[in-house]
């Protein structure tokens, strides 16, 4: 390293990707760094079997290029996660992206020296490069962890997890196999795993709902029918309320819950049913429970509440009707120990395995930049800075921009190609309109806590946080300081 650049952007995954395309489009040079050893974020670092968007393909894509939708055509309605990183390879190499990217590198530290106006980002290796700009695609940690309660240490057998899954995972086949979570990752997993292992036992502590997803396979007729579609998907994508076409439809209505559940996409509870959540949650436990059949399956696997976000699933109930999958309710009996040769519950009762997989969702715990240690104006940490203005940028941090920080929508309930190349194109164009007014840095400004909500406070779905940032650079970037 050492080469001076305009922009460093941190991850290549759906948001660094498209980063560092539309930048380098405005002529800037710029590097990614990723401490993952290919492209693709999440998709990645989650490479466990039954990993699998819950987006249909057609919305996830980017629209900034009609050659990528050309040439790129998803295989499914839902497709796999092997699937989505083969698109994000495809999209590297497509865009020559990968002579800009440096991988199996993490960033450690960024630090802003105002005097010059320059970033100076330290990697893991201990080498440093300095920018005018740093732009954080750093997404989401995965969460809650559905950790063992006590070291893996002695286990005698292999300890993985789903959201550091190795891209030639391990060997389940034949081998006696512990899934501990029944969360979104779990769903997935177990289904997709059950027939190749020996015996596998699932160690549940708080179940999900799960509708049946329906997955057709995609060939010619339904790629060309969403191309055809490309301008229209373009232009009105960012504008729906999720990122896709799933509108609400008012008053709400209980007999289109039958139609809904039939789609069996996240039609059901992000379209349709706004305001619905109660009813939509009973009709689905009662459909997951007439699915397991059985009143001691139910009582564990059927979420009591309507907690949680509904996810897709592929036979994840059915799994436990064989006779070589196990059931075991955590929290009637938690784990005790890890022993040499499997897992002991409190009531001493010992399940002997050879592989333990503890389960985390994407995207559910906090921005992976806090595990940066980054400092602006002052010397000052982003740890105790104020929130980041529309989710972009941080007060007291210059030229520092941000992509999943709050309020930018998450996956929970919005399709992130559709936010993040957004940001994307934003970024993109606040650093071309800095440059347009002779300016060179671009600085959220703090709002004192008597004066108005920030930019970003209280932003509801996708569209609205589109508009709002896109009336934000039509005003000349009132929320932002420009010098
Ligand atoms: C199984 C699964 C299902 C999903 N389903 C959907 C879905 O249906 N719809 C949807 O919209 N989204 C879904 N997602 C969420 C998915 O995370 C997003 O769609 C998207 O990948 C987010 O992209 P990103 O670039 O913002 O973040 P990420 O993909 O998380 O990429 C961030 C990158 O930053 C890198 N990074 C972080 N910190 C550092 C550092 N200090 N130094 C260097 N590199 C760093 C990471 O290694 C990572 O590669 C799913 C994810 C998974 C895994």
């Amino acid at each position: 390293m050492g080469d001076e650049l305009d922009v460093v952007v941190i991850g290549a995954g759906v948001a660094g990707l498209a980063t560092l395309h539309l930048l380098r489009a405005h002529g800037l040079r710029v590097r990614a760094y990723d401490a993952a050893d290919d492209v693709g974020g999440a998709w990645w670092w989650h490479g466990h079997p039954g990993s699998r968007l819950g987006t249909e393909g057609y919305a996830y894509q980017y629209f900034f290029s009609p050659d990528l939708v050309r040439d790129w055509g998803w295989s499914e309605r839902f497709p796999a996660g092997y699937e989505v990183l083969r698109w994000l390879r495809f999209v590297a190499d497509r865009l020559d992206l990968r002579r800009d990217i440096t991988l199996s590198t993490r960033v450690t530290a960024a630090v802003f020296d105002e005097e010059r106006e320059r970033w100076t980002v330290r990697t893991e290796h201990g080498e440093t490069v300095e920018a005018r700009f740093v732009v954080a695609c750093t997404g989401l940690l995965p969460g809650p962890a559905e950790a063992l309660p006590v070291s893996s240490g002695d286990f005698a057998g292999t300890v993985v997890c789903t959201s550091r899954w190795p891209e030639k995972g391990p060997d389940l086949a034949g081998r006696r196999v512990g899934v501990v979570g029944v969360g979104t990752a779990g769903v997935q997993l177990v289904p997709r795993i059950a027939a190749e292992t020996a015996h596998l036992t699932v160690f549940a502590r708080e179940p999900v709902l799960v509708v049946p997803r329906s997955n057709p396979v995609y060939g010619w007729p339904e790629r060309d029918a969403y191309r055809a579609r490309f301008d229209e998907l373009r232009a009105t994508l960012p504008h729906t309320a999720t990122g896709a076409e799933y509108e609400p439809h008012l008053p709400v209505d209980p007999d289109l819950l039958p139609g809904l559940y039939a789609d069996g996409s996240r039609r059901l509870w992000l379209g349709g049913v706004v305001g619905a959540e109660e009813e939509v949650a009973a009709y689905v436990r009662e459909a997951m429970t007439a699915r397991l059949g059985d009143p001691s399956l139910a009582a564990v696997l059927v979420p009591t509440d309507d907690a949680g976000t509904p996810t897709l699933d592929a036979g994840f109930l059915e799994a436990f009707h064989r006779d070589d999958v196990d059931l075991v309710d955590l929290r009637a009996d938690p784990i005790a120990a890890v022993r040499a040769e499997g897992l002991e519950l409190v009531s001493g009762a010992v399940h002997e395995l050879d592989v333990i997989v503890l389960t985390e969702e994407p995207d559910a715990g906090p921005p992976a930049l806090g595990g940066i240690d980054v400092r602006g104006r002052g010397g000052r940490s982003l740890a105790d800075a104020a929130g980041a203005v529309l989710g972009l940028g941080v007060p007291g941090f210059p030229n520092l921009f941000t992509t999943a920080e709050p309020p930018a929508p998450t996956s929970r309930d919005a399709v992130m190609t559709t936010v993040r190349q957004h940001q994307a194109e934003w970024i993109a164009r606040a650093v071309a309109d800095l440059a347009a007014v002779g300016a060179s840095t671009f600085e959220a400004i703090e709002t004192l806590p008597t004066s108005a909500p920030p930019a970003g406070a209280g932003i509801a779905g996708v569209g609205d946080y589109v508009a709002r940032c896109e009336q934000e650079a039509a005003a000349g970037y009132p929320s932002f300081r420009r010098a």
